[in-house]
């Protein structure tokens, strides 16, 4: 079962020199890099990272809206509307606005499951509501309210590919056959 899986540092990672220590822990546990590179990206690549589908959207419009929901806080304060799909538009556009905002390092980790064992690592997408022991945990407190309030994405650290599909596509968005070493080489 071995797979490989897209880690995105976020500007805020790099900005804040976490990189080293948040990639030893990838390390420790087993994950091979088998790719890695500093970029800038642009707003319209960071547009193919997070497209503009009605199933992002509403993926990560419900996700904020059922933590509204936890934390009684009328979504309409933040974001004027209490739809899923226009609450992930706003969503879409301050994580583009953050993920191109400085260099980022884009790499690529196999592994046993290496798609699910890097999000166990990494937590969830709240840092605040992450687990003590896992990275987005560890290194901040920022949670949806707290960005939403201020109108800005959640410094959350890394992006890590959410299933093994996505991590492939991710694979061929962010890295070139070549920039990558074979697989099953040694
Ligand atoms: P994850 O990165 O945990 O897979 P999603 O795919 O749901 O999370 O969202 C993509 C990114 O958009 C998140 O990592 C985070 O930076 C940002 N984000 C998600 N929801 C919100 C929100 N309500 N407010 C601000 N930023 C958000």
């Amino acid at each position: 079962m071995t797979e490989r899986t897209v880690v995105i540092f976020k500007p805020d990672s790099v900005e804040r020199g976490l990189v080293g220590e948040i990639l030893s822990r990838f390390e420790k546990a087993g994950l091979r890099i088998v790719g890695s590179k500093t970029i800038r990206v642009s707003k319209e690549f960071v547009g193919k990272h997070y497209p503009n589908s009605k199933s992002f959207l509403l993926s990560v419009g419900s996700k904020t809206l059922e933590n509204y929901v936890q934390n009684k806080r009328d979504p309409e304060k933040d974001f004027g509307s209490n739809d899923p799909v226009e609450v992930g538009r706003k969503i879409r556009k301050w994580s583009i606005d953050y993920l191109a905002r400085g260099p980022v390092i884009a790499a690529v980790l196999e592994g046993s499951q290496a798609v699910a064992n890097v999000r166990r690592l990494v937590g969830g997408t709240s840092p605040a509501d992450s687990n003590p022991g896992t990275i987005r945990g560890d290194y901040s407190t920022d949670s949806f309210i707290f960005a939403n309030m201020q109108k800005r994405s959640i410094q959350n650290l890394v992006h890590a590919s959410g299933i093994p599909e996505e991590a492939e596509e991710e694979i061929k968005l962010w890295f070139k056959g070549e920039e990558l070493l074979d697989v099953d080489s040694e």
